[in-house]
């Protein structure tokens, strides 16, 4: 009995990530494909020198968003998206996204926003709140295909022991509950048990990706709070999300900085870029020399911390996180003790641990997530040397 148990489970598991597997193979051939194919023509256009070239390179480049967003929603599921958390007024976020969120359901549907007086702030990356909420407002709406009601809700909690124990890997203490429900269709049992899985989706080819809700699971677990679904056929669906309560007084820490509009200015000062990635390493390095700064560069974190113990002058600190050896963090520790002033922007592919969290709070540091555009990484440099 246990046996034909675990072999069941095994099945099923084996089952969801052939599931997981082929849905990013689909994805990515495509967008590999867009991507390659436009650089063929770009290579045979200039060796002749004959045609246009734009079209394509923002083909290449649209194509190359796409797969930034698809990697990041797979990482949002794993857990393993670099999160901003900050201490998040949830009126006010929801106040801001109620115009977007009205607009996206459409007129049939009814939005309904009921939020308790004096709902805690939470500690969390609003960006990604904003965009769970109005991806649940857009499941709703699917399942509302002749109007209805969406009601968006939020209320106090505190989670004691036992009623935390209930909830799988949820710790007790206080909670903003957020929640989303809907008047629609609802999710019969077996839909229900799935709809977390990346890539599960009931909706027409090119109309679901599934991976909506598997992204809002895993930011709400990445977050340390939770997330669940009630749903009944016939009778609709409310989605329960759970957020730690923030506990900061304020938002301390690195503030963003101001990018501003114009990224071709030249780069001030003396640049340390620690990269293990080579060809990553030289499009940076060559965009800041490009830019006027002086670049320093080290494949690894002991070449940087050679660099960082002489006596040379540096005004900005660029780091992969993911180093071979020693870390990213573990650089920006050493050449923060031993240059107290010293500028950091850490580049990473995917968030390592809850160790950064705490680096992310030093002044004059910045997170940035890979893939970057170019520009965008010149004009962040640009801001944090130029900030004061
Ligand atoms: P997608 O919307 O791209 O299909 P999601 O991860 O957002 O992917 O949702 C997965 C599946 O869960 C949907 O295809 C649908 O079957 C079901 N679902 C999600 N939200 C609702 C809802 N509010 N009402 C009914 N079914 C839902
Ligand atoms: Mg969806």
């Amino acid at each position: 009995m246990e046996e034909t148990r675990a072999a069941l489970f095994q099945a099923q598991k084996m089952e969801a990530v052939g599931q997981l597997t082929g849905g990013i193979a689909h994805d990515f051939n495509n967008l590999l494909q867009a991507i390659g194919g436009s650089l063929e023509v770009i290579e045979r256009r200039l060796m002749t020198g004959q045609g246009d070239i734009q079209a394509y390179v923002t083909a290449a480049r649209t194509s190359v968003d796409r797969a930034k967003t698809l990697t990041q929603r797979l990482l949002a599921f794993s857990r393993r998206q670099p999160l901003q958390p900050e201490r998040t007024d949830l009126e006010t976020l929801v106040d801001g996204l109620r115009d977007l969120i009205e607009r996206s359901v459409g007129e049939a549907i009814r939005v309904e926003t009921r939020l308790a007086p004096e709902l805690w702030p939470i500690w969390a990356d609003a960006n990604q709140v904003e965009a769970a909420l109005l991806n649940l407002a857009i499941n709703a709406r699917d399942a509302m295909p002749h109007g209805g009601q969406l009601t968006i809700q939020g209320v106090n909690i505190h989670l004691d022991a036992t009623a935390a124990a209930s909830e799988t890997g949820v710790l007790p203490g206080d909670y903003t509950l957020l929640e989303v429900a809907d008047t629609g269709t609802g999710m019969p049992p077996d839909v229900l048990e799935r709809a977390f899985e990346p890539f599960f989706t009931t909706k027409p080819l090119g109309q679901g990706t599934g991976l909506g809700l598997s992204q809002i699971y895993g930011f709400a677990r990445q977050s340390g709070g939770y997330v669940r679904i009630d749903s009944e056929v016939g009778h609709g669906t409310s989605v329960k999300l759970y957020l730690p309560r923030s506990h900061h007084a304020e938002n301390l820490g690195s503030v963003p900085v101001k990018v501003p509009d114009q990224p071709q200015q030249p780069v001030p000062g003396t640049v340390l870029v620690v990269e293990d990635e080579p060809i990553v390493r030289m499009l940076l390095v060559e965009a800041l020399r490009e830019q006027g700064a002086t670049v320093l560069e080290a494949e690894d974190g002991n070449e940087a911390l050679t660099i960082l113990n002489s006596p040379v002058g540096i005004d900005l600190l660029v780091t992969d996180v993911g180093l071979p050896g020693i870390t990213g963090q573990r650089v920006a520790e050493t050449a923060r003790s031993l240059r107290p002033d010293l500028k950091i922007i850490f580049l990473t592919g995917y968030a390592c641990n809850a160790v950064l969290d705490k680096e992310l709070l030093a002044p004059h540091t910045r997170l940035l997530s890979k893939p970057i555009a170019i520009d965008q990484f010149l004009a962040q440099v640009n801001a944090m040397l130029r900030s004061g």
